[in-house]
């Protein structure tokens, strides 16, 4: 973190909120060079910009808490060994989600597929060393899913050689299993696309003893979903670090059952001989990941949430009195979980496009990025907005649509 970037970040945080953040970060101390001076992205030539959209990989995820940059400068100056700080902060997670262990990976993707592998292979790294390369082996070979919850992340799971078996019915899901189904795999935030609920899902692996995994990758908050699902009996549960948490976008977890998370470190870095190798995470994400949660558990959820209504709130207010335009606020159930501002705009009374509208933002100064636009509306979100950004995409929205 480069103390100007740090600086940047605490302008637009109120005052007192940013004494703190600012004096833990003497901890720089000599360290603050000619390089804190330097704009990386101007330099480049990279066009940064105000997010209004949300919480995307493309855009590069979100941005991490003072606590967090803190953590990572304060490691960043020494060693330590890898597996050593995996099991400590391991231990320090588990306890703080409720689960009987965690490590941390690099994202949630990763730990879909460290967290089969680790149920294809337990700790044995003979067979850790075949995968991809599962027939003849004697480990099993299949995940059955739901075809609701078929979205192109089940990639990850793939990339262990699994097969992925869709299935509609609990009794289709009766029928599949056999001596070579792994695991049965939960996407949450496609729940409402499945016939199958949580619970009996659940239920499903308990009576054939077959592993459960739920991917709850960008469904925190709510913050008791880091919880939950262990508490009704998934054996995994995997979720994004650096989506709505604020971690290091790298970063993610693998939550649940002792002997897989075991299972899944064989797979991990340092070691190299095999499929997780590639997804290494270093200290600093270890601990960023670390703190990112334990601040991210400790905020005031209902708070953070009114905070992102009065931001939507302050938009709606400077360009509802526009003619043509009608807004409507809606928060999904699943993922995403955040006041999002739908703008519709009438082509009788206005002339330009929804479409229109968010190449404008995006080509004005400051750029300003939203989460989509079709031919009706388009859509934006405040929760990844700093504090008073909220106002400059107001005024800028209000400009555009008024044409001015
Ligand atoms: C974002 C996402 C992933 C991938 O998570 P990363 O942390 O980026 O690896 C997996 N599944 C779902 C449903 C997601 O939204």
């Amino acid at each position: 973190m480069k103390r100007r970037a740090l600086l940047k970040y605490l302008s637009a945080v109120p005052v007192g909120a940013a004494v703190t953040p600012y004096a833990g970060f003497d901890l720089l101390g000599g360290q603050a060079s000619a390089n804190a001076r330097r704009d990386y992205f101007s330099e480049l030539g990279i066009r940064t910009f105000i997010n209004a959209a949300g919480t995307y990989t493309g855009m590069t995820g979100s941005l991490m808490r003072p606590e967090t940059l803190e953590a990572i400068q304060a490691t960043a100056h020494d060693f330590c060994m890898l597996d050593e700080l995996q099991e400590k902060v391991g231990e320090r997670i588990a306890r703080l989600v409720k689960s009987e262990a965690a490590v941390v990976t690099a994202g949630c993707f990763s730990a879909m597929t460290l967290g089969l592998a680790g149920i294809l292979t337990g700790e044995d790294e003979k067979k850790a060393e075949m995968l991809p390369h599962l027939e003849g082996t004697g480990m099993k070979t299949e995940v059955i899913c739901q075809k609701g919850h078929d979205i192109v992340y089940l990639h990850a799971l793939k990339n262990t050689g699994c097969r992925i078996i869709m299935v509609e019915t609990a009794d289709e899901v009766v029928r599949a299993i056999n001596e070579r189904t792994a695991m049965l795999f939960f996407l949450n935030v496609q729940s409402d696309q499945g016939k199958i609920s949580h619970e009996e899902w659940v239920s499903l692996g308990k009576k054939h003893d077959i592993p459960t995994m739920i991917d709850i990758a960008a469904d925190v908050p709510p913050v008791e979903n880091l919880w939950k699902f262990h508490e009704m009996g998934f054996d995994l549960v995997c979720v994004s670090g650096g989506k709505a948490m604020r971690g290091p976008q790298s970063a993610g977890l693998l939550m649940g059952k002792k002997k897989y998370i075991a299972g899944a470190r064989v797979h991990m870095p340092p070691r190299g001989f095999n499929i997780g190798r590639g997804m290494k995470i270093n200290k600093e994400e270890v601990i960023g990941m670390y703190i990112a949660l334990e601040k991210f558990i400790s905020l005031d959820h209902k708070k953070e949430f009114a905070q992102q209504q009065a931001q939507v709130d302050e938009i709606i207010k400077m360009i509802s009195p526009v003619s043509g335009v009608r807004t409507e606020v809606k928060v999904p159930p699943l993922g995403n979980v955040t006041p999002t501002l739908h703008v519709f705009l009438d082509p009788e009374k206005i002339k330009i496009k929804p479409t229109e509208v968010q190449s404008k933002l995006r080509s004005g100064s400051p750029s300003i990025e939203i989460a989509g636009a079709d031919e009706e509306k388009f859509v934006l979100t405040a929760w990844m907005l700093k504090p008073q950004q909220e106002k400059i995409v107001a005024g800028r929205l209000q400009e555009i649509l008024k044409g001015i």
